[in-house]
């Protein structure tokens, strides 16, 4: 049995005496660990592929190194279909200069099988802050996926077939409440409106069941198109003020550093709107799902003060975010609340109800889209929660936009292509806050 404790181990033993020089070390941990490890040159050249990749992929070690990572590792999607080059995790930790991390990264193996792996990939850096390689760590999950599938199947099934008869109690108690179908007393009316707000709970955990699900076996209906988030946003706002006037709450819109948007002010098409474009290839409507239920987050769980829905970015990322001047989130709460059914226990909660499964539902959409969700909060003071995107150019949007409606795209867009700044602001928007361990 192994001890861990403060006496130091006998310097004799044979472990110690084989980890002398630093290199012996590493291939020890190299060759032991079950996940797979490669480092990757600027070339894009394999330089180690330790056993656990081999095991993994299929790929002999000796075989592997040497070649182009293109030749060892293709990504595929749920449907087997091969990715474009710059969805690769290799590609994005590359562009960004980041870490990058992927839980949905489907590689082909030497055979040609489709199996479930999780990546991370590291981006070595020079003293310039070049990019000189780069290291994934992977391993594969194609078990965990297919219990998970299970699950979720389980799940869908049985909140699905729920769903109706939740329905129809809810309908028939919105009639036994309605003063034009039925009589009744004002103690069964106060007992009937409290079996209706339970139902209409029931039905929207049900719903978010559901979502849910579809969320986890990738059947969320999905049709990304070049959306620019900042007209989303602004009419977003727009729709979303009457709710924030309700419980008292201004509503702002940032846009950059300092380009405040009235809640108020809808997107009008006349608008000489100078300021930056932000692009992105995502569904719109899921989009708006995801801002919609920050937002109303942001409303429940704030008393007094503003939300603001703010939009920035630099070259390779859009970011949004919510802000709320609301009861903020405990340190040791922030690290579980994307998990699903994940509520804060504390006495502010608990009166207000919710199903644990917004945030869950709002980290899936924007993983389908290689985003990355996360929030930064004080208790007491209020909560931001962030999303960073893919950003594209405003190159790459005309030229997706063009050959969505079947005109003449001249150019493929290069990947790296610079935004052109459209406005003075878009130099204040490089100052786009990245979440520790990287961007999208
Ligand atoms: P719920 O339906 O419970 O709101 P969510 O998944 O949307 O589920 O949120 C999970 C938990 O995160 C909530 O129960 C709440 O404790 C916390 N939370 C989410 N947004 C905020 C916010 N803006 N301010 C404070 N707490 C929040």
């Amino acid at each position: 049995m192994f001890r861990f404790g403060k006496r130091k181990a006998p310097s004799s033993s044979k472990l110690a005496s084989s980890l002398h020089d630093e290199q012996t070390k590493n291939s020890i941990i190299l060759n032991s660990i079950e996940d797979g490890v490669v480092l990757i040159d600027d070339q894009g050249i394999i330089q180690l592929f330790n056993p656990g990749a081999a095991a993994i992929t299929g790929w002999k070690r000796d075989d592997a190194e040497g070649l182009d990572q293109k030749s060892v590792f293709t990504f595929v999607d749920s449907k087997g279909q091969p990715v474009p080059e710059e969805s690769s995790p290799f590609q994005r930790a590359l562009k960004g200069g980041q870490n990058m991390r992927d839980n949905n990264a489907n590689i082909l193996t030497k055979s040609n099988t489709p199996i479930a792996t999780s990546f991370s990939v590291s981006p070595i850096l020079d003293n310039s802050k070049q990019v000189t390689g780069l290291v994934g760590v992977f391993r594969d999950v194609s078990e965990e996926r297919k219990e998970e599938n299970q699950r979720a199947e389980f799940i869908s099934t049985a909140s699905h077939e729920m769903r109706t008869p939740v329905a129809a109690i809810e309908g028939y108690l919105s009639l036994a409440l309605n003063d034009r179908v039925s009589t009744i007393d004002s103690r069964a009316r106060d007992y009937l409106e409290k079996a209706h707000a339970s139902t209409k709970h029931l039905g929207e955990l049900f719903q978010d069941l559901l979502t849910s699900a579809k969320a986890e076996d990738g059947r969320l209906t999905n049709h990304p198109e070049v959306v620019e988030v900042g007209a989303l946003m602004q009419q977003l706002t727009s729709d979303l003020h009457f709710q924030a006037q309700k419980k008292n709450l201004a509503l702002e819109f940032i846009i950059g550093n300092s380009n405040v948007i009235d809640a108020t002010t809808t997107a009008n098409a006349n608008d000489k709107v100078v300021r930056p474009l932000y692009y992105v290839l995502a569904d719109p409507d899921r989009l708006r799902e995801v801002i919609t239920d920050l937002f109303d987050n942001a409303c429940k769980y704030t008393d007094a003060g503003k939300i603001t829905l703010g939009l920035t970015g630099n070259d390779t990322v859009t970011q949004l975010y919510v802000r709320d001047t609301g009861h903020g989130i405990p340190q040791e709460d922030i690290g579980h609340l994307f998990q699903k059914f994940y509520r804060v226990d504390n006495s502010a909660t608990r009166t207000i109800g919710g199903t644990g499964l917004g945030l869950f539902i709002c980290r899936k959409i924007v993983e389908l889209y290689h985003g990355r969700i996360w929030v930064e909060s004080v208790l007491d003071k209020g909560s931001t929660f962030y999303i960073n995107l893919p950003r594209l150019t405003t190159q790459q949007a005309e030229a997706m936009i063009a050959k969505q409606q079947g005109g003449q795209v001249s150019d493929t867009p290069e990947p790296d292509t610079l935004v052109t700044p459209t406005s003075p602001a878009a130099s204040s928007t490089t100052n786009t806050t990245v979440p520790p361990g990287g961007a999208a």
